[in-house]
């Protein structure tokens, strides 16, 4: 079986910058018309809708806060209206509000809850009402797919990062759940965990000095690249992967290995 996602809608979220970026264009690459949503950078996104179509490709961009029901639905409806279904959903937009639990304000807590989980039962129920609506057998085995993005921090527990880490936890079993809950009307369910990977989120841990730190917590010995959770979001979206359900992709080059342990005999 070839790799071809030809006349299937991808809506990625969070797609202006990063791991969201990279997932559109090489969504696209694969043959799906995309809906770049954005929340505050029109610009990048128009740019990449425009290098899209130039290459002969379908874009559009949609503002939207995806921890706000009324954006998500707006973000849906405008898909639906350009392009008449909605086929994947790549659930990306996340955030970081770092601090210590005793310096951690509600405030921050609240924001990383509400954009890495609220956002993500948003988006995701949003895309179950779409699929229920929809017959696209002529297109892809399943009904409808959707690829949450996760992190390591799912497993990993992140001193520092307490809000973050239980999004991410928490993420997992929203996924697991929805894909016990949704298998049986072909509605497939998973997501990726990217390791560290060089984007605006981790500026400061992915150059000079930190970044000597971080690829000793990395057996595979380099800090990933947008391409390499792009590419696997591909194959998870395609149908080479249609009996991949409820499970959770590590993309991490091995970070998830307990690395400190090498050479501890
Ligand atoms: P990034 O900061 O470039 O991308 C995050 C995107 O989410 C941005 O485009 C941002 O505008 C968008 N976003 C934030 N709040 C939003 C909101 N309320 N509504 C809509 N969009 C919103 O960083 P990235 O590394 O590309 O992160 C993408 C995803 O990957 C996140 O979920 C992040 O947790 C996850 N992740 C990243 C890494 C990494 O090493 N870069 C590792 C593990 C997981």
């Amino acid at each position: 079986m070839i790799l071809s996602l030809k006349n299937q809608v991808a809506l990625i979220t969070g797609a202006s910058s990063g791991i969201g970026y990279g997932c559109a264009e090489a969504l696209a690459a694969a043959g799906a018309s995309v809906v770049i949503n954005y929340r505050s950078q029109p610009e990048p996104a128009e740019k990449l809708a425009s290098s899209i179509r130039e290459k002969g490709g379908q874009a559009i961009t949609v503002q939207g806060d995806v921890s706000k029901e009324e954006d998500v639905e707006n973000l849906f409806a405008k898909t639906l209206e350009a392009f008449g279904a909605l086929d994947i959903l790549v659930a990306n937009s996340g955030l970081q509000r770092d601090a210590m639990i005793a310096d951690m304000s509600l405030a921050e807590w609240q924001q990383v809850l509400d954009v890495n989980l609220t956002g993500q039962f948003l988006c995701a129920r949003a895309a179950v009402r779409q699929f229920r609506q929809q017959d696209r057998a002529s297109v892809s085995r399943a009904k409808g797919k959707i690829i949450h993005m996760s992190s390591v921090h799912q497993l990993i527990p992140w001193a520092g990062h307490a809000n973050y880490a239980a999004s991410k936890g928490g993420l997992d079993l929203l996924m697991r759940s929805l894909a016990q809950e949704l298998g049986e009307e072909k509605i497939r369910i998973n997501a990726v965990a990217p390791g560290a990977i060089a984007t605006a989120i981790n500026k400061e841990a992915t150059q000079g000095e930190a970044a000597e730190k971080l690829l000793e917590l990395i057996p595979y010995g380099r800090i990933g690249v947008t391409e390499d959770i792009a590419n696997a979001v591909v194959w998870l979206a395609s149908d080479l992967a249609d009996y991949v359900h409820g499970t959770t992709l590590f993309v991490d080059g091995g970070m998830s290995l307990y690395p400190e342990f090498r050479g501890n005999g």
